[in-house]
């Protein structure tokens, strides 16, 4: 067999990994690349990878980064399933929706311009009539079950831990009576985190496929950063201001509608009112509420989760631009969780320009700030930024917490593999920068006396 790897090699998006057997061709993951000048020339189906010709697709998780380019698979002709676990593929459809609309509307804005200048226009990559033909092909696998997915193969589906139906895969190839085992990691999440289930443990393995994202640094425990997140609600409701959370609408938005239940619980601050002002994060919200199986202890049980839903009863769901538009007139203390993660749009910019230069306001930045973005301009102190084409005082409380990453550090990342690590499996170290991953290999030769491989984009692994 073959592993021929389409992205996330020697950086950390645009995950896909084709699987070539005499028998089947699958491929892992199809995901965007983000973040880079060259995207658009990137973000294509590869030579090689013969949409028409693969048996099946399968998805550790619901990340753009992991899922953004399947669409391209539709347009292409491939007809045939796209397997991941349940609550993956409810996330993946809400997600990949919204990214089609974020594509027309960043194209429309470029092609207005284009053609005032005569040029011709460009055409997006894939439209929402791509993805409905994507969500019409996904089939859900249940974790810890091997299910045969094409001639000759089965994966099996792991906790990872990561996001809300996150997985690790293991998948059996056979071939002439004999068979090997390929696992890939998928992204990790860090052991202990809110909300979610820590990684599970597998072991005996031919070849194993990891991320390197943290590879090179362990994040802050936990608990201190819950203890800095309530010190920030603490001090900011004293002030009787408005708290604004940019924040990611999967994942890290309901992080945090757990850390601000727990603190109404515990008493730690009073109940004030919580306005969720996202749409998307609102039905992702509710792919959490239809999921309770997936939760960690502590959700898990009926009462607990009774519990939280009475904990949370000051939370307001804003779905149209009036409702949050509403919140303009209200005085604090109140929470607003709104999108964009790194203020680079959505509703937050309108909040921000309402709010930054009242010295009441407090903003939390709970994600990772890109360069160039208004979010990375805050946290690195800016006395002034331009929101709409208007200057603002940044008048407001900046903080940020730092340690509520999604993926596992390098300690919990060498924990995962020690089970693996065991049947003595070739290493193959993916998605991660030059850092993260050249760090973990040298860690992982040092524990375990094995030598990663590190292939660059293209590469082909012979088993
Ligand atoms: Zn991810
Ligand atoms: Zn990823």
């Amino acid at each position: 067999m073959q592993i021929t790897i389409f992205g996330a090699a020697g950086e950390v998006t645009g995950s896909a990994y084709l699987v070539t057997t005499p028998r089947a061709r699958v491929l892992v993951d199809f995901g965007m690349f983000q973040g880079g000048r060259e995207d658009a020339e990137r973000n294509v189906v590869p030579a090689g990878l013969r949409p028409r010709d693969l048996d099946a697709v399968v998805i550790t998780h619901a990340h753009i980064d992991h899922t953004g380019r399947l669409p391209l698979l539709a347009k292409a002709g491939y007809a045939g399933p796209i397997y991941g676990t349940a609550a993956t593929l409810e996330t993946t459809e809400l997600l990949l929706h919204d990214s089609a609309r974020l594509q027309a509307s960043d194209l429309l804005r470029v092609n207005r311009r284009r053609e005032r200048a005569g040029l011709a226009l460009f055409e997006p990559p894939y439209t929402e009539e791509h993805v409905i033909a994507t969500v019409a092909r996904f089939k859900p696998l249940p974790y810890d079950q091997p299910v045969s997915i094409a001639p000759g193969v089965r994966v099996q589906m792991v906790e990872a831990g990561h996001l809300l139906g996150s997985a690790s895969i293991t998948m059996r190839v056979t071939e002439a009576d004999r068979e090997k085992c390929v696992v890939f990691s998928g992204d990790l999440g860090p052991l202990g985190a809110a909300l979610l289930r820590d990684p599970g443990q597998i072991s005996g393995a031919d070849l194993v496929i990891m991320e390197s994202t943290y590879g090179d640094r362990d994040h802050r425990p936990i608990a201190e950063t819950e203890a800095e997140f309530a010190a920030v609600i603490t001090a900011a409701v004293t002030r009787r201001g408005k708290i604004l959370i940019p924040a990611f609408a999967v994942g890290r938005a309901q992080t945090v509608l757990y850390y601000l239940a727990e603190l109404f619980h515990k008493g730690v601050v009073p109940p004030f009112p919580i306005y969720l002002d996202s749409p998307l994060a609102i039905k992702a919200t509710g792919i959490y509420v239809r999921h309770p199986e997936l939760a960690d202890e502590g959700w898990d049980e009926e009462s607990e989760r009774r519990q939280l839903r009475k904990d949370l009863a000051s939370l307001v769901f804003c779905e149209t631009s009036d409702e949050s538009r509403a919140l303009n007139n209200l005085h604090g203390p109140c929470v607003i969780i709104a999108g964009s993660g790194m203020c680079s749009g959505g509703r937050i910019l309108h909040h921000l320009r309402h709010n930054l230069w009242r010295y009441d306001t407090s903003v939390l930045i709970v994600g990772y700030q890109g360069v160039g973005s208004l979010g990375r301009a805050l946290v690195d102190g800016a006395d002034h930024v331009e929101i709409f084409g208007e200057l603002i005082a940044v008048r407001a409380a900046i903080h940020t917490l730092n340690g509520l990453s999604a993926h596992a550090g390098q300690s919990d990342l060498l924990q995962w593999l020690a089970p693996l690590a065991a049947s003595r499996p070739r290493i193959v170290l993916t998605h991660g920068e030059v850092r993260g991953r050249a760090a973990l290999a040298q860690l992982i030769a040092t524990r375990y006396g094995i030598s990663c491989e590190l292939p660059a984009y293209d590469a082909t692994l012979a088993l």
